[in-house]
């Protein structure tokens, strides 16, 4: 508006400089840039007690204090190509960013740990009773997992057809966190799903989240993949430990596989993994060692 005192209006609107702007955002973005390096420590170290304490940080502070997850959304956006202006979204750009580079480098990272859905069923998984749990037999927890593609193109379909973003309500449980946009029947969808995962363990990060199928491909790119040894071929017990139905036989499938550490854990264990058992034998036999590490 022109003011009398500037009739020609001359006078320049406030420019705000990055120390407004970063100063403005810093209540958003430290704690972020705080528990995305705890992310990261536990994922380095292959600690489970940080695991546990970073997937506790991600219900609380991700989860119910900041209600902050990507989400199909966020995948619309790409779409469109139509992004939040950067200026005012450092936190967005900083999550989304760590997201999409921490999948190129070790695949589904964010949901082994940083989304707090994710977090919250493996907290259940650790709290509940083993004996509650119903193994999925091989064959359909294979089957199964194609089903979250298949939401997944189902749900840009709807959305390049309608533009109605609202469709995210119905195949995501976040709004749980925020508590926002709810009603009876999305309670009681939600509810369902939380009574079958006592049962069936990580039951919508497996099967049907349209996010963590957006990252399974994504995951088709890892940089850094796990190590097999060529023992891995016969030996079972990293399939067995896996909860997440990543492995099958040799072969790590990236779609699935969250980084949890689990196989990661015993693939180390002198203790538990045969590998070492066997290269200790030839070492006491005095026989060649063939010390094979295969990437899957
Ligand atoms: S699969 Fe979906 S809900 Fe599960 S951790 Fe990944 S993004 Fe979160
Ligand atoms: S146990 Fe291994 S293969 Fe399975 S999800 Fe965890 S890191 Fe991936």
């Amino acid at each position: 508006m022109i003011q009398p005192d500037d009739p020609w209006g001359f006078e320049e609107e406030p420019v705000e400089t990055w120390n407004d702007l970063l100063s403005a955002q810093a209540v958003d973005i430290l704690p972020l840039i705080a528990f995305l390096l705890l992310a990261y420590v536990s994922f380095h170290r292959k600690s489970v007690r940080l695991k546990y304490v970073t997937l506790a940080a991600s219900v609380l502070y991700m989860g119910f204090a900041k209600s902050n997850l990507l989400s199909i959304t966020d995948v619309f956006r790409v779409v469109d190509w139509s992004f939040p202006p950067f200026r005012h979204n450092i936190a967005w750009y900083l999550f989304a960013g760590f997201t999409v580079v921490s999948t190129v480098l070790w695949g589904r990272f964010y949901c082994g740990r940083v989304c707090a859905y994710g977090a919250f069923t493996q907290l259940m998984d650790a709290i509940l009773p083993s004996s509650w749990r119903v193994d999925v037999p091989k064959g359909i927890e294979k089957r199964a997992g194609y089903i979250k593609f298949g939401i997944l193109a189902t749900v840009l379909a709807y959305y390049a057809v309608t533009h109605n973003t609202m469709v995210y309500r119905y195949v995501e449980p976040f709004w749980m966190f925020g508590r926002s946009e709810s009603s009876v029947l999305l309670w009681a969808m939600l509810g369902t799903l939380l009574a079958a995962t006592v049962f069936v363990r990580n039951l919508y990060c497996r099967f049907l989240c349209p996010l963590g199928a957006t990252l399974g491909v994504i995951s088709f790119l890892t940089v850094f993949k796990i190590k097999r040894w060529s023992e891995c071929k016969t030996c079972k017990i990293c399939e067995k430990t896996c909860e997440w139905g990543a492995i099958e036989g040799p072969r790590i499938i990236q779609t699935e596989c969250v980084r949890c550490d689990d196989c990661e854990r015993v693939y180390a264990d002198e203790a538990k993994c045969p590998h070492w058992r066997i290269l200790d034998y030839k070492k006491r036999k005095g026989g060649t060692i063939p010390l094979t590490a295969v990437r899957s």
